[in-house]
């Protein structure tokens, strides 16, 4: 691949480092082809990326909110101003279609930008004090050193959801990347030093070895928070290591969102809705629909739309054009949703399209819909990562509210409905972070996003995003009687 950002190397310290780490190929999953070889960090050079962090941070943190903000600025201009090599990168690596990859660069900068603008209002408080010679003020102070862990789904977004508000609070930072997706990252870091963040402010480790990486990034004492976006598996395990230092812990982990979809549904808007946000990424996301419930009112009408809909969608390379959907990220992601559909049509569901392996390749799974399928199947209970749509069927608002919530889950959920009334009684009552009413696409930099249940601990974006990134300190001023 012919990049100018393409690195193949961790960036610590301001410097593409020679990692003590193991090699490790990074594939295209389109072709099946390498891309490039990585020269993976292992955890000494973890340490150094943290001491690296550590360093800058006085720094950092002296600079005023409008320096930091300028900085921020510019990282943002500079990665829409090569938005269409960054999304080819993603796509390269990742699998995505190229328009979703383009989708994504835009979408990770907006929360750059987003924050350039919120490290000006990072406003404390004055309280009334408990005595006429005192007054409490409280101020807002970046927390300090954070390290992150991202996933390879959204190799670009979901660096940039963390980065950007640990920087605009005057904290430092360091990720370590998904290892199938770190060029991704590493290209996030080469426009970072040409928008003029300083060394030891961002850094990147690509590394194999994610259980050793990990570790010091959860315990070394001198990091402040830590924030994970990834499996609830992996994230239990991570939460339970920051515990020994007793890290602020940002968790943004798996779904296993319902789509609800009642008889007063508009059901074009519906079938609209459940098929962008259920076959974007091939099914690869966290918010992903991952149970369809339909009111037998409209049943049939829905499977056949969304039947007709899904057999429209055109499955392939990302970087063709036209292609809807592209292959699944590895073989391991094409075995465990395989074994999903098999489960699923053992236990007496029905493929209405799709159901396997495209003759395209070994990564390409076929847009499908299963009909016929109970709640208690592993396809319902379990997140399907992948292009499979499971029908099942409701009679009552309050048996639809039930199922919805009878998961450990608790990121996304979505309803159609026309009814306003019923639109209020079930976002309330759905254990959920988020509630799409009417839309299938909920996320952007202005809205808080995150879960509730085991999906996960604090919020990205929004004017919430910074107060996982900040400490609040209490001022006590006395002795002003004179
Ligand atoms: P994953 O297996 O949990 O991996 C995520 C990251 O954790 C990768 O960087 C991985 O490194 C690293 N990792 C794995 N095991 C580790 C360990 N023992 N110690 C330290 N780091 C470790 O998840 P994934 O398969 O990449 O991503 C899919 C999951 O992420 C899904 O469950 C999805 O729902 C969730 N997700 C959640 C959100 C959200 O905002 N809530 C957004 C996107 C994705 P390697 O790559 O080196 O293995």
């Amino acid at each position: 691949m012919n990049s100018n950002l393409l690195n193949t190397a961790s960036y610590i310290n301001g410097k593409w480092l020679n990692g003590q780490g193991p090699a490790f190929q990074v594939n295209n999953p389109a072709l099946g082809e390498e891309i490039c070889t990585i020269n993976g960090a292992n955890e000494n050079d973890t340490v150094s990326a943290v001491d690296a962090a550590t360093a800058a941070l006085p720094a950092w943190r002296a600079k005023t909110a409008k320096q930091r903000s300028a900085i921020l600025r510019r990282w943002y201009e500079l990665i829409m101003e090569n938005e269409d090599e960054l999304a080819r990168i993603i796509t390269a690596e990742q699998g995505k279609p190229l328009a979703e990859a383009k989708g994504e660069i835009a979408y990770g900068a907006n929360y750059i930008e987003w924050f350039a603008e919120e490290a000006k209002r990072i406003y404390g408080d004055t309280i009334p004090g408990a005595s006429s010679s005192s007054r409490i003020v409280v101020i807002k102070q970046g927390i300090g050193v954070v390290s992150a862990i991202t996933p390879w789904n959204f190799p670009n977004a979901m660096i940039t959801r963390k980065a950007a508000p640990a920087l605009a609070a005057g904290c430092t930072f360091i990720v370590k990347a998904a290892c199938e997706t770190p060029l991704s990252a590493l290209a996030l870091a080469e426009l970072g030093e040409r928008a003029g963040i300083p060394a030891g402010v961002f850094n990147v480790v690509v590394g194999q070895e994610a259980e050793k990486i990990g570790a010091v990034l959860t315990t070394d004492p001198r990091i402040a928070k830590f924030s994970f976006t990834g499996s609830t598996e992996v994230g239990k395990k991570l939460l339970a290591q920051c515990a020994t230092t007793v890290k602020k812990t940002s968790m943004e982990l798996g779904g296993n969102a319902p789509f609800i979809v009642f008889d007063d549904a508009n059901v074009d808007e519906a079938v609209k809705g459940a098929v962008i946000s259920k076959f974007r990424n091939a099914g690869q996301t966290c918010v992903c629909t991952n149970r369809i419930f339909v009111q037998q009112g409209i049943y049939n009408a829905f499977v056949e739309k969304l039947s007709n809909a899904v057999s429209q969608l055109k499955l392939g390379n990302g970087m063709d054009n036209g292609v809807d959907v592209g292959p699944m990220i590895n073989k391991d992601a094409i075995k465990s949703v395989q074994s999903l559909v098999d489960d699923a049509i053992s236990d007496g569901a029905q493929v209405n399209m799709g159901g396997g392996l495209s003759k395209l390749g070994e990564l390409y799974f076929e847009p499908t819909v299963l009909v016929n399928v109970t709640p208690s199947m592993n396809v319902a209970t379990e997140e399907i990562f992948g292009p499979v749509a499971p029908i099942i069927k409701f009679n009552t608002e309050e048996e639809a509210v039930a199922l919805a919530n009878n998961t450990d889950a608790g990121l996304a959920c979505y309803i159609y409905t026309r009814d306003i009334g019923r639109v209020w009684r079930v976002s309330e009552a759905l254990e959920y972070g988020m509630v799409g009413i009417n839309e299938g696409i909920i996320s952007n930099e202005m809205a808080p996003f995150g879960g509730v249940k085991q999906s996960g601990i604090g919020r990205e974006g929004s004017k919430y995003g910074l107060d996982d990134y900040l400490e609040i300190k209490y001022l006590c001023m006395g002795g002003l009687d004179g």
